[in-house]
């Protein structure tokens, strides 16, 4: 399932000649993305050019689409009349209550209050660096926090091991970063999974959901789940961002494998120029239930040495197992980087605690609110004489009434 993913970085192109050739393949249930510190020379044509961008900030923006649909992404508000879809408001409400709704999700939330923004005990993250500054190194062991949000959506195996990835993914590449980075993965594809979004931030904080948490899929050749087949193709969208920033960095790459640890890597390599190693895992037993996520990360510094890469490469190599195999063969994340590290000289490492946090707020949806059209919400109010909003992260639910709906929307008006 590995995979050998090209680098672009102009600095290791005499390593490519020394390495060509050598690839880290496993076999694994898990997404894992060996991206080779070398690799047979060259860029492939089959590789889309480099999609970074930069976003600009745009004036006004308040009823411009994109910053619409930014804004509202996570929370869908309800429609009575089924079918009167203005996106991206979507409609629902009065429907049976079908498992994974919004209503059923909600009888998910009240017995799953302890797990919401607390550490579930036994997951943990570490980091550290190489004496020589050349490597770094993170781990996580995130099987209470994969385990809960997919109890939380009722996730099928296949969603979960998606979700699970993702959420893995995000904690790993946030790992390290000042605390109010956030970063946005999201996972455009036309798969029957529809999509999967991760968002984290320095401070070991992450939440997720995926687009359709009920998909069933055969196994695939490997007799693994199919999360390739659920996520198809598309474009994964990767934002980092930070309130001091002037802009946001926003990464585009195609979506190729869909195994999510394989796609993410190649955005570290494409978008970031950093050659990496990352492997996320999530293990569903016979019941359904996740017993075990996880993964490692491992990336390489600009002045990364022959005698360190070789060092690395042999560690990986010999880690032998995947980060589920890994888990549950009882290792932990200081294990895990240990043996990765080896004679590499570690400092220190650093620890932290992962959980699944979600943001949302009464405020966050008035803030939602203003920017509904003025015709929107007339009909909504009509419709049903109030506001309901849905959290997709997390199940809350919010109301807002009629006045407080006009307040919301009147107020942002007056501030423009
Ligand atoms: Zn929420």
């Amino acid at each position: 399932m590995g995979v050998r993913l090209p680098c672009v970085c102009g600095r290791l192109d005499r390593r490519m000649v020394a390495s060509a050739g050598t690839t880290h393949r496993r076999r694994t249930e898990d997404a894992m993305a060996f991206v080779e510190f070398g690799g047979a020379g060259g860029i492939p044509s089959a590789h889309a050019p480099q999609t970074t961008r930069r976003v600009e900030p745009q004036r006004r923006a308040r009823r411009n689409a994109a910053e619409w649909s930014a804004a509202t992404r996570g929370l869908t508000l309800r429609r009575r009349r089924a079918n009167a879809v203005a996106a991206p408001i979507r409609a629902s409400a009065d429907e049976p209550v079908a498992p994974g709704s919004a209503s059923a999700r909600m009888s998910a939330i009240s017995e799953q209050d302890l797990f919401l923004n607390q550490a579930v005990p036994g997951d943990v993250m570490v980091r550290t660096i190489a004496q020589n500054g050349m490597v770094t190194v993170k781990a996580v062991r995130a099987t209470g926090l994969v385990a809960g949000s997919c109890s939380l959506f009722q996730t099928s195996p296949v969603a979960s091991a998606a979700l699970g990835r993702a959420l893995v993914c995000a904690l790993l590449l946030s790992c390290g970063k000042k605390s109010n980075e956030t970063l946005n993965l999201e996972f455009r594809c036309t798969g029957p999974i529809r999509s999967i979004v991760a968002v984290s931030n320095g401070q070991g904080e992450v939440r997720g959901y995926v687009g359709n948490p009920h998909v069933v899929l055969p196994p695939n050749k490997d007799g693994k789940l199919d999360v390739g087949k659920a996520v198809g193709e598309g474009i994964l969208a990767c934002v980092r961002n930070h309130p001091f920033w002037k802009n946001p960095y926003t990464g585009l790459v195609p979506i190729e494998s869909g195994e999510v640890a394989e796609d993410v890597a190649k955005y570290l390599l494409d978008s970031e120029q950093t050659p990496s190693v990352l492997g996320a895992g999530v293990y569903v037993n016979k019941e359904g239930v996740v017993s075990a996520a996880g993964g490692f990360l491992v990336e390489l510094l600009p002045e990364a040495d022959e005698q360190t890469i070789a060092l690395l490469e042999r560690n990986v190599a010999e880690l032998g197992m995947s980060p589920t195999e890994l888990i549950r063969s009882g290792k932990s994340p200081a294990d895990i980087v240990e043996m990765l590290m080896r004679d590499l000289n570690p400092l220190q490492l650093a620890e932290s605690t992962p959980r699944y946090k979600c943001s949302c707020s009464t405020d966050r949806v008035k803030r939602t609110v203003a920017l509904i059209h003025e015709d929107e919400l007339k009909s909504i109010l009509e419709e049903q004489g109030k506001v309901e909003a849905t959290c997709e992260f997390c199940g809350r639910r919010y109301n807002l009434t009629e006045v407080e709906a006009w307040e919301s929307f009147n107020a942002a008006r007056a501030n423009e």
